[in-house]
């Protein structure tokens, strides 16, 4: 079994600090796929990870599709091991959409791949996006689960947050269980810290 965490760790993806995340939490951790992400050879043997459990478990899928842009590496790369096509969402005016060409055939079995899924909310728009054009989505897929959403194989329960259809499976490499902090409550902001949204001073 690959040690997910620590690939986070080696490439910096695991940062440490005080974190405004999108959602105007706090938290004391954040991954950064991206940086997992920037190396080719490492977004490879995750994808093959993941793609091993999708095998295994016997789904059978025509395309993966990502929402933009933070599940796009990570859904190519997915497909290449599964050796099927790619394609993404984007959002237009707010709402997911398949454009530049892309479309889907009735019946056509989909996985939806992220990064990372937190609660799920854009994977479940870019699967409604496409099964608004009569594509069937089988599964989900994500490279870290943060907890939130029930990933196959583990014995933990979703929490009311997770937005992804119960009925269907979801696979990821690994849970990242980070506490968050309403910002009224954060005991780091109580220590006096402030919070920053990632990525802003070159993390
Ligand atoms: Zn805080």
């Amino acid at each position: 079994m690959m040690n997910i965490e620590q690939i986070y760790r080696d490439a910096d993806a695991f940062l440490e600090g005080h974190f405004k995340l999108s959602s105007g939490n706090h938290s004391q951790f954040y991954l950064q796929s991206a940086k997992v992400l920037e190396r080719p050879d490492v977004a490879a043997k995750l994808a093959e990870e993941l793609a091993k459990s999708i095998r295994t478990a016997g789904i059978d899928v025509d395309t993966v599709c990502s929402p933009a842009l933070g599940g796009i590496l990570a859904g190519y790369e997915l497909a290449r091991a599964l050796g099927v096509r790619f394609i993404f969402t984007e959002r237009v005016e707010g709402t997911m959409s398949l454009r530049r060409g892309f479309a889907v055939e009735k019946g056509e079995k989909i996985i939806v791949c992220e990064d990372i899924i937190t609660t799920g909310g854009s994977a479940l728009e870019s699967a409604k996006c496409v099964e608004s054009s009569g594509a069937e989505v089988v599964a989900y897929a994500a490279l870290a689960n943060r907890g939130f959403c029930k990933r196959k194989g583990s014995d933990k329960t979703a929490k009311p947050e997770c937005k992804l259809p119960s009925d269907l499976p979801f696979f990821a490499l690994e849970d990242f269980e980070f506490e968050i902090y309403d910002p009224k409550d954060c005991p780091l902001c109580k220590n006096g810290s402030e919070a920053i949204k990632p990525g802003s001073r070159g993390n």
